[in-house]
């Protein structure tokens, strides 16, 4: 298969949005363009005594609504299409939620895995050293994403502090509990992610104990995979990067997860059969649930996926192709910037805390999260039945439209 630019994907999702809702092609054009991209080199005194350079990035994409908000991902396929586009889908993501951030996302060109823990903490803290100057609570929030974790944005916000000489923990989320991280965050996309599922069972009045096949079993998908089950639905196939499970009578996601914790991987588990990241995709389920990496469904294999819904838990799992065969067919499409926003919500509520100084439970933090996605699913459902159009363009249009507002009381 030939290399997806997944900036250019956004951009046909934003144009086909566009299209339905005949934006202004100021707005249009806008909307194509990050604010501002931040590229440094990054150098680094590795345990060998070695200098070494690495490449970062920050794309600021559009702070219309807020703060730029957005992840740090460390991957040695880390370049600027995949952080624009990931920049831009966050703007239109937080702006689907409705909680008041602009999008921005950044990263670092590294095989973190091949990094002692020390050069680790000596390049994040070095990228700070040389972001600080544009990021803060008011203006550009990072986060982690693929391969960050709470303790990388702890030595980030422990920079931060030293270099502006005060505590401000709301400048990155993401951060250890005793940091002033957030209860509830680490569940949060995949909670919000199920919250969505059992609004979008209701609507199509889904059968209880519908099956499920979810590839990923990562952070966002094993929370999923649990919560899906614990809502009554029947979880029959979980994959990884080295493959999947299938048992059409359901699996128990807790002795999965405690099977693969032992045993390493997921092949051989009780009475179920193995099979492919790509047949799991193609499994005779109700719901699929991508929940790994990009272009998972795309050209060659949209006529083979026989569920009847898709809940893109990935950022940008469907390619436009794929997007439009499936549409044709009829499969509803719950899109990324819907689905897996639970994430960036509870950020949010991270952020606030940290601003006024309090910390919730996690039963607070959850409730509020489920407002947030019901909220936003019910939102998109009624744009997608005013403009007769998908979920995708329904929840762009709803975005575009809560970001032109904001535009519209701006000196431009
Ligand atoms: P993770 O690193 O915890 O998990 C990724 C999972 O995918 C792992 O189980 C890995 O084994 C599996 N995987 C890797 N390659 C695979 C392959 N070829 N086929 C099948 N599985 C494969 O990451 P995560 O935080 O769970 O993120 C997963 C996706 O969700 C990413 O696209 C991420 O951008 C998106 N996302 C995450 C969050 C969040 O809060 N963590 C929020 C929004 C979106």
């Amino acid at each position: 298969m030939a290399k997806i630019n997944p900036f250019e994907s956004a951009m046909q999702q934003l144009k086909n949005a566009a299209n339905v809702l005949k934006l202004d092609q100021g707005v249009l054009t806008l909307l194509q363009n990050p604010t501002r991209i931040i590229s440094v080199s990054i150098p680094v005194k590795m345990d060998n005594g070695e200098l070494r350079i690495f490449e970062g990035l920050r794309v600021q994409y559009n702070d219309t609504r807020g703060p730029f908000k957005g992840g740090l991902r460390y991957h040695p396929q880390v370049d600027m299409d995949e952080v624009k586009a990931l920049a831009f889908w966050m703007s239109i993501k937080n702006a689907v939620v409705n909680v008041p951030f602009g999008g921005g996302k950044g990263g670092i060109t590294v095989d973190p895995k091949k990094l002692s823990r020390g050069e680790l903490e000596r390049l994040s803290r070095k990228f700070i050293d040389l972001i600080y100057k544009y990021i803060g609570p008011q203006v550009d929030v990072p986060a982690p994403d693929v391969n960050t974790t709470p303790e990388i944005m702890a030595w980030m916000v422990d920079e931060y502090a030293k270099l502006v000489g005060q505590r401000v923990p709301a400048v990155i989320t993401g951060k250890p509990i005793d940091m002033g991280g957030s209860e509830g965050r680490e569940e949060a996309t995949g909670f919000g992610g199920v919250e969505v599922l059992k609004q979008v069972a209701a609507e199509l009045k889904l059968e209880k104990r519908s099956s499920v096949a979810v590839q990923g079993l990562g952070n966002v998908g094993s929370f999923f995979a649990r919560l899906a089950q614990e809502a009554g639905f029947k979880v029959v196939a979980v994959s990884d990067s080295k493959g999947g499970i299938y048992n059409p009578a359901g699996l128990d996601i807790q002795k999965v997860q405690e099977y693969k914790k032992t045993k390493g991987s997921l092949a051989g588990f009780l009475d179920s059969q193995e099979v492919s990241n790509e047949q799991l995709l193609e499994l005779p389920v109700d719901i699929l649930v991508p929940a790994a990496l990009e272009n998972q469904l795309h050209k060659d294999n949209a006529e083979k996926i026989k569920a009847k819904v898709i809940i893109e838990m990935a950022n940008g799992p469907t390619t436009p192709e794929a997007d439009a065969i499936l549409k044709q067919r009829g499969v509803w499409i719950i899109p990324d910037v819907l689905s897996n926003s639970g994430g960036v919500a509870v950020s949010y509520l991270e952020w606030v805390q940290n601003l006024e100084d309090k910390h919730w439970t996690r039963e607070e933090v959850l409730n509020k999260l489920t407002l947030y996605m019901t909220e936003a699913w019910q939102n998109v459902l009624q744009i997608s039945k005013q403009y007769q159009t998908d979920f995708r363009n329904a929840a762009f249009i709803l975005a575009i439209n809560r970001i032109t507002q904001a535009l519209q009381k701006k000196d431009l």
